[in-house]
């Protein structure tokens, strides 16, 4: 019988749940809204339990956080202080283990995203990358020098601080910490309270979309700066504009005011800032990857 992978991509507002071969060969898919954990679990242990366990070698989780990564922790594998009250502290590791006794490979959303394009996706061949969502909130996660960034913890590039003009933006921001940071002044939540819909009923040539690519060029450049990433993703539902990326671009190139100087920077940005290979299934199938690679199945 040929091995199948699980994939749990736990976002914000909805999990995704895969049973897969491998990146082109999904054999069940489910999503659900995001609730409670109980609900979660409950879900997520009868998708699997329908879909012949049995044959599954792995299963990876890449979830939103702030997350406990290190291994030698007793809170491996939790959720940590994030903002959403019902998953504070929650452990997404030992269910799935008692259900499955299976192993259970756990990370970012992120940092999951980042190895599936790596591996299959937008990001093939590169050692030093960034990946970003663009969504509820923002994330960002990459690898450098071949390694997923983790760290003390793992990076929360959504919540750097960029200019906030209080006269041109007036809006006092939406992070639930820290107000005008990054994700507070630019993420999907930020557009829905500034202008009072959500981004995907915005028209495509209102002023929000202006500001946006204003602001997300303004996060991005930082990390060019501190990082030199070889090539930067962008994902997420607010990146479904069709122009949003393009404005990006030409943003990212006034405000690097040509001190970083490279060919890819001043004539071929499209190659450079990019929309994910994987689409709306880096998340997910990013999970798949994080399994398979626990148990060096890959590379
Ligand atoms: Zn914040």
């Amino acid at each position: 019988m040929q091995s199948t992978w699980g994939g749990i991509e736990v976002g914000g507002t909805k999990i995704v749940c895969v049973v897969t071969r491998g990146p082109e060969d999904i054999l069940a898919e489910t999503r659900f809204p995001t609730t409670t954990p109980n609900n979660a679990f409950s879900k997520i242990i009868r998708f699997f339990e329908a879909t012949q366990p049995e044959t599954l070698s792995g299963i990876g989780v890449a979830s939103f956080g702030p997350l406990d990564l290190n291994p030698d922790s007793p809170t491996y594998g939790y959720i940590t202080s994030t903002p959403k009250p019902d998953w504070i502290n929650t452990d997404f590791l030992t269910p799935l283990k008692t259900a499955f006794n299976l192993p259970v490979a756990f990370d970012t959303d992120v940092n999951g995203a980042a190895l599936g394009e790596h591996l299959w996706g937008a990001a093939q061949g590169l050692d030093t990358f960034i990946y970003l969502t663009i969504g509820t909130g923002i994330g960002g996660g990459g690898m450098v020098n071949g390694k997923l960034l983790h760290g003390l913890t793992h990076p929360e590039m959504g919540h750097i601080w960029i200019p906030h003009d209080l006269e041109k933006d007036p809006f006092s921001g939406a992070c639930l910490t820290h107000g005008d940071c990054f994700e507070g002044l630019a993420a999907g939540t930020a557009m829905k309270k500034r202008w009072g819909q959500p981004a995907e009923e915005l028209p495509i040539d209102h002023p929000a979309w202006e500001l946006e690519a204003y602001y997300l060029a303004l996060g991005l450049v930082n990390y060019i700066f501190t990082l030199s990433p070889q090539r930067i993703i962008i994902g997420g539902g607010v990146m479904h504009h069709p122009k949003l990326i393009k404005m990006i671009r030409g943003n990212i190139q006034k405000f690097l005011q040509g001190y970083v100087r490279h060919p890819v920077l001043e004539e071929n940005i499209e190659s450079y800032i990019i929309l994910p290979g994987l689409g709306d299934k880096a998340g997910v199938l990013g999970a798949v990857g994080l399994a398979m690679k626990s148990q060096n199945f890959t590379e």
